[in-house]
């Protein structure tokens, strides 16, 4: 991790040391991590080669990795591609607010549950997603749109169906470009190989059966479409 969070501000390793010195730890002076706000600590910066960034501490990731930091590099973690471009700490409060009225809460259910079909969705999941999304700090992702969260939200939980299977979902995306969301899309994959479901909704119109294509662009019309109802801007 390039640069951590110290007195409000992103900084390098050479600033957090110009500052807290390199007997920070003695002097219980720690940068944190703007994910998870866990103390991380400094490395390398002796050569070249090696140079200075911030780490976690190593622990034993024994949990799901759903709960631990995207930006912690420890394990297998599915959701390591689950992090900002940029952090924007001044827009979580409006964009939270936004977020957090009974309207927009009822379009992000419907819209997750209609992508995780029958059964596979209920109000438990729902706050479990929304519990991690706020120990993610998903709301200082720079560029991220209220319309967006609940397709980062699905990624936030393992499903099972009525029929036992299990499935999740993935985000695709290029590295770096929350800001262009059209070039994002959600997946939805059997747990138990990662391959991709066939479609990522189905529903009846007209007489006639239609799905939604797997996996699925990010766009507010789709988001719109699935959740029935339009988001407050
Ligand atoms: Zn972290």
């Amino acid at each position: 991790m390039i640069k951590a969070k110290f007195r409000g501000e992103m900084v390098s390793v050479e600033e957090f040391l110009s500052k807290a010195t390199p007997r920070y730890k003695e002097r219980g002076i720690y940068a944190k991590c703007p994910m998870c706000h866990e103390k991380v600590f400094v490395r390398g910066g002796s050569s070249p080669s090696s140079p200075s960034c911030f780490f976690h501490q190593k622990k034993d990731v024994s949990s799901s990795s759903l709960d631990d930091c995207s930006l912690a590099e420890r394990g297998d973690n599915r959701l390591h591609s689950l992090k900002p471009d940029e952090w924007d700490f001044g827009q979580v409060d409006s964009l939270y607010k936004k977020f957090d009225c009974i309207e927009n809460r009822r379009s992000t259910y419907n819209f997750m549950e209609a992508c995780c079909g029958s059964n596979g969705f209920d109000k438990e999941s729902f706050m479990r997603c929304l519990a991690r999304a706020n120990k993610r700090n998903i709301w200082a992702y720079k560029g991220i749109k209220l319309w967006m969260v609940p397709y980062i939200l699905l990624t936030l939980e393992n499903f099972t169906n009525k029929k036992g299977y299990s499935f999740h979902f993935v985000i695709q995306k290029p590295s770096l470009l929350w800001s262009k969301p059209e070039l994002c899309s959600l997946g939805k994959v059997f747990s138990s190989n990662g391959d991709m479901m066939n479609t990522l909704f189905r529903y009846t119109q007209d007489g006639a059966e239609k799905a939604f294509s797997n996996p699925l662009s990010f766009s507010k019309e789709h988001f719109q479409l699935l959740s029935g109802t339009a988001i407050n801007k």
